[in-house]
């Protein structure tokens, strides 16, 4: 069976979120969906998996309400489910960033066209940012970006403070990009409160990006938060710019580390992780709790276990 994977998000106000969450969980429900849904009073960002067939019903869906009218939904093949689960969910802020933020003051938009173009011309007071964590820039990025080392979504108001102090902000121009674009709706805000005047964010992400123009510009894969994990941005694209943790061979297949008091994301090629049995170091492999290792060529990110998967396990 084809499968489509789905992203939105819309930030518009709700004005009763667990009513949303309810609705969206019914029609996901009778769609056969499986989803990661978050829904605040300020927005809905969403990614779901759906089959193909049904993929037409819930944009539908989706299109009679105007809560979803400024909706822009990226869509994908995928031979499977890519969430393990139907979850819809209230959440105080739809990206975790500990702040209220004016949305009024976001950066100017560019389409994924508009951004291609820039890069073309880019001059030397423009810099280009990678917002996202360091383990997604680590298998893709835009050809000379500034990656900042940043380990959670947390992370980048400090970061935006650091860089204010280190260029001049009325001078130099900044075009931000992330996965889907939603963090850059945010951060683009807190980067004009740090003093920044002119600040661009790529509308629909690299998504979006890979839909539109390909990979030009781009470098390596890119970081999905889902069961897929790694994947191309356009059909051409299978540059593998990362490395095997372990023997330096070149690799973009991240694994959970076995040992669940670890569950550290790393990249190994298959060998080595075979080796170290699903582990992320010789010392995960020796202490604690080490679940059992099946080599997938395609691991799927580690969850909590159901019941009846951890009696599975432990009666093997
Ligand atoms: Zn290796
Ligand atoms: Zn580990």
């Amino acid at each position: 069976m084809q499968y489509k994977v789905l992203a939105y998000y819309v930030f518009t106000e709700i004005k009763d979120p667990v009513a949303e969450v309810k609705r969206q969980k019914e029609i996901l429900e009778s769609l056969d969906g499986k989803a990661r849904i978050y829904i605040s009073e300020e927005g809905v960002n969403a990614q779901l998996s759906l089959p193909a067939v049904n993929t037409e019903a819930y944009i539908t869906w989706l299109n009679e309400d105007p809560i979803y009218k400024e909706a822009e939904v990226k869509l994908h093949d995928w031979p499977e489910h890519a969430f393990a689960k139907l979850t819809v969910k209230v959440r105080k802020e739809l990206v975790a960033v500990d702040r209220k933020i004016d949305l009024s003051k976001r950066g100017e938009y560019l389409s994924p066209q508009q951004w291609k173009e820039k890069l073309d011309h880019k001059d030397n007071e423009t810099i280009l940012i990678d917002v996202r964590n360091n383990y997604e820039s680590d298998v893709g990025h835009f050809e000379g970006a500034i990656l900042p080392d940043l380990e959670t979504f947390r992370g980048f108001p400090e970061y935006a403070k650091h860089l204010a102090k280190t260029v001049d902000t009325k001078k130099t121009k900044v075009m931000m990009y992330c996965t889907g674009g939603i963090r850059c709706e945010l951060y683009s805000a807190l980067l004009k409160d740090e003093g920044f005047d002119t600040v661009y964010q790529l509308k629909g992400g690299v998504i979006q990006y890979g839909l539109k123009e390909g990979k030009e510009h781009w470098k390596g894969k890119l970081f999905v938060f889902d069961d897929r994990m790694v994947v191309p941005i356009s059909p051409d694209n299978q540059e593998i710019i990362s490395k095997c943790k372990f023997c330096g061979n070149e690799s973009d297949t991240y694994y959970n580390c076995a040992n669940m008091d670890c569950n550290e994301l790393f990249l190994s090629c298959s060998a080595c992780v075979e080796e170290k049995k699903g582990c992320c170091s010789d010392n995960c492999l020796s202490i604690g709790r080490v679940r059992a290792f099946v080599n997938r060529e395609k691991p799927k990110p580690f969850r909590k276990l159901t019941k009846d998967e951890k009696l599975s396990i432990s009666s093997t």
